[in-house]
């Protein structure tokens, strides 16, 4: 029988796991020709996330879980997943009842006929303000844009994924994690389904405007040195711009003997151009963040718990 892994990452959910459970195993019950099994990841939570993660293994076989030693955030949680889900397939999906149990048998029948990855798409983003929709749709414009790898928009990380593709997302082991980009960046045959994403049942999102902004600096810089590139862009266009001015004073102050004035000028460009600079600065210095982030070699987390099981696994380096 084929084995198909919930893999669900948890950061202080107590209030929807029972259920986000209940609604689950209705769905799979449903479905008798398959294994399941439910992987929680606790990611540090500290609410009762994981004791009620711990009934709800001794309840249910099908149901494991590891825990990390503190909060490592959602993206980490996943590859933590992916690394110990068992089945031949994993549907990911989050633990505030988003994303609906009722696709699962959907993304099951097309993984059947083949597609590797099924994500689920959605059509409308109710319960978000118009100013996280505008800049989700700019953000997703652009990096289609640098990247040049095609990323699905309005597509979380709910999704079916077959074993080749678990197996190829565990082979990027990279600290600073853009998954969503990896989802594309894997390539295989993929399948689009539509789903309504329900606003959250309880408790709140964990993200914020910052936290949306940093991933999105993950996001480009994990995928793309182009932002490398329009600083040398700026660069050589500003230079050209100075070798005309430069010449034009010259020609000025030598052939018309026009003295030299301007302080209002000269602040401006050296103000332009420090600002100029320290962008540049800023954007090699992400490059070069993510470069020492690397090259400190950790694990990308820390598991303290399988299972019942103590167990101290940071993961395959
Ligand atoms: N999550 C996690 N670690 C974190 C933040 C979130 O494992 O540091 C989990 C969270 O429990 C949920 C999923 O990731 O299952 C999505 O989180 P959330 O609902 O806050 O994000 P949103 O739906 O608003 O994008
Ligand atoms: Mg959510």
């Amino acid at each position: 029988m084929k084995k198909i892994s919930l893999l669900i990452p948890v950061y202080n959910e107590e209030e929807t796991l029972y259920s986000l459970f209940n609604e689950v195993s209705i769905v799979i019950k449903n479905l008798l020709t398959y294994d399941f099994e439910i992987l929680f990841v606790d990611d540090g939570s500290a609410d009762k996330s994981l004791s009620i993660i711990k009934e709800l293994h001794r309840k249910d076989s099908r149901v494991n879980y590891i825990s990390f030693s503190r909060n490592f955030g959602k993206e980490t949680a996943m590859i933590a997943g992916f690394d110990y889900v068992s089945g031949d397939a994993v549907i990911v999906m989050d633990a505030d009842l988003q994303d609906p149990p009722n696709l699962i048998p959907d993304m099951i029948k097309y993984w059947e006929e083949g597609y590797d990855d099924v994500y689920a798409k959605r059509r409308t983003r109710e319960g978000e303000t118009w100013l996280k929709r505008y800049t989700s749709h700019a953000f997703y414009k652009i990096l289609q844009k640098l990247t040049q790898i095609p990323i699905q928009e309005d597509t979380g990380d709910f999704r079916l994924l077959d074993r080749s593709a678990i197996e190829s997302l565990k082979m990027m082991r990279e600290k600073q994690r853009y998954t969503k980009g990896m989802f594309s960046w894997i390539g295989f045959s993929k399948k689009e389904i539509l789903f309504d994403r329900r606003p959250r049942q309880a408790g709140s999102t964990k993200w914020n405007y910052m936290k949306l902004f940093n991933l999105a600096l993950e996001g480009v810089t994990s995928f793309t040195t182009f932002p490398l590139r329009i600083a040398s862009i700026i660069g050589i266009i500003v230079s050209i711009f100075s070798i005309i001015y430069m010449l034009i004073i010259l020609i000025k102050s030598l052939i018309w003997k026009d003295p030299v004035q301007g302080y209002p000028s000269m602040m401006v460009t050296i103000l332009f151009l420090g600002g100029v600079q320290l962008v540049s600065l800023g954007i090699i210095g992400e490059y070069v963040g993510r470069i020492f982030n690397e090259t400190k070699h950790r694990p990308l987390y820390i598991i303290t718990e399988y299972n019942n099981k103590k167990i101290y696994d940071g993961g395959k380096m």
